[in-house]
């Protein structure tokens, strides 16, 4: 590990809850919030004893609190926020100048923004309660106190959304001109909203021209995709998402987070009344080392960069070549992957699933 462990925070409280959604999350309420906060102190003081390498805040909505409450959680990151990345998570309708002004003061210099469509009745057949002007409107706020490190993320895959919209909602976001892009495909999860209406998203091979759609249009408008959904302008890659991608530790706190420490992988619980006795931990899964090369294999190739052969030595003592010869061997005889230098990289980022699969016994 080059790193210490990323920090992610999970604020479990939003103000509505979008059609297509099962993060764990609840409406927000005030009282809740504060039963929240204060084991979330004890969590911390439990098992935040590092300096972390980056900070992300996500949820759930982290600005959905009233800015006592967000001055609060905020206050108790201050004795760590000296960190080169320090992300939240801004749903367009619960910003304000105040909660901007508050998000300098605390430290944080990077926003990853839910625009999700650019179509006004896109968003509220999502169950999503903005628009385009208060995208806008958050992204002024933000440029105000010199936040200019933005992420936009983009749904696509929907019921209902169609070519032309998906064209018009990426074009939008590019004239936006933010330093980052994500894209999610829509999946149906059976808990949500859309889930239980037996909503399905689009046909696979719809979702497939809309993705290469995105690929080579972000590309000519000057976005590298870094990695297989998400797009960066000159460099401005996410530093916690690599922490991922890279397969190095994290740790999440709060409900519904998961950890990377070492050989171990934890969920926290997603209950508030759990979480509120101080059973912050639901499952521990121990990985053995046939997991950890298998699931840093899968996440290191998700990167343009691919797998470095030099890190998989440092980790696990051993070549990555000598310990899958023969999926390497027939997915180089396929022309899907390929060796450029120290790394492994996968051909056709599309195809991925597939060659992952050669990698599993
Ligand atoms: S998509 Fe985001 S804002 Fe909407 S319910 Fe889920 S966590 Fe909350």
């Amino acid at each position: 590990m080059t790193n210490s462990p990323a920090l992610y925070l999970h604020v479990p409280f939003c103000a509505h809850i979008c059609f297509y959604c099962d993060f764990c999350h609840q409406v927000y309420d005030r009282k809740k919030a504060e039963r929240w906060l204060s084991a979330l102190r004890q969590e911390m003081k439990e098992r935040l004893t590092f300096q972390p390498f980056t900070i992300y805040l996500g949820g759930g909505t982290p600005t959905v609190l009233p800015l006592d409450q967000l001055d609060e959680l905020l206050c108790l990151l201050d004795p760590y926020k000296d960190v080169k990345e320090y992300t939240i998570e801004i749903n367009p309708e619960t910003f304000d100048e105040k909660k901007a002004e508050c998000l300098k003061r605390h430290g944080i210099n990077r926003a990853s923004i839910g625009l999700q469509s650019a179509s006004a009745e896109e968003l509220r057949s999502l169950g999503r309660h903005h628009d385009l002007e208060d995208v806008k409107r958050t992204l002024q706020l933000l440029h105000a106190v010199g936040i200019d490190n933005v992420s936009l993320d983009i749904l696509y895959s929907f019921p209902g959304q169609t070519k032309e919209s998906f064209r018009n909602t990426l074009q939008t976001a590019v004239s936006l001109a933010p330093a980052h892009l994500s894209l999610y495909s829509l999946t149906i999860e059976e808990n949500s909203v859309f889930g239980k209406q037996g909503k399905q998203p689009l046909p696979e091979d719809t979702e497939a021209d809309f993705y290469e759609y995105a690929v080579s249009f972000l590309e000519r408008n000057g976005y590298e995709q870094y990695e297989v959904a998400n797009f960066a302008k000159d460099g401005q890659y996410s530093r916690h998402n690599l922490v991922y991608w890279h397969y190095e530790d994290f740790l999440g706190l709060s409900m519904g987070a998961s950890s990377k420490l070492g050989h171990e992988r934890s969920d926290n619980t997603r209950s508030l009344e759990e979480y509120c006795r101080g059973n912050w931990i639901k499952e521990r899964i121990p990985l053995c080392e046939k997991d950890e090369m298998f699931e840093m294999t899968m996440m290191n190739l998700r990167l343009k960069e691919g797998l470095s052969e030099k890190r998989f030595r440092e980790r696990f003592g051993r070549d990555f070549a000598d310990v899958y010869p023969e999926a390497l061997q027939k997915l180089q005889e396929k022309g899907w992957i390929c060796k450029k230098e120290d790394h492994w990289v996968v051909n056709d980022r599309e195809i991925l699933n597939t060659v992952l699969l050669e990698f599993l016994d």
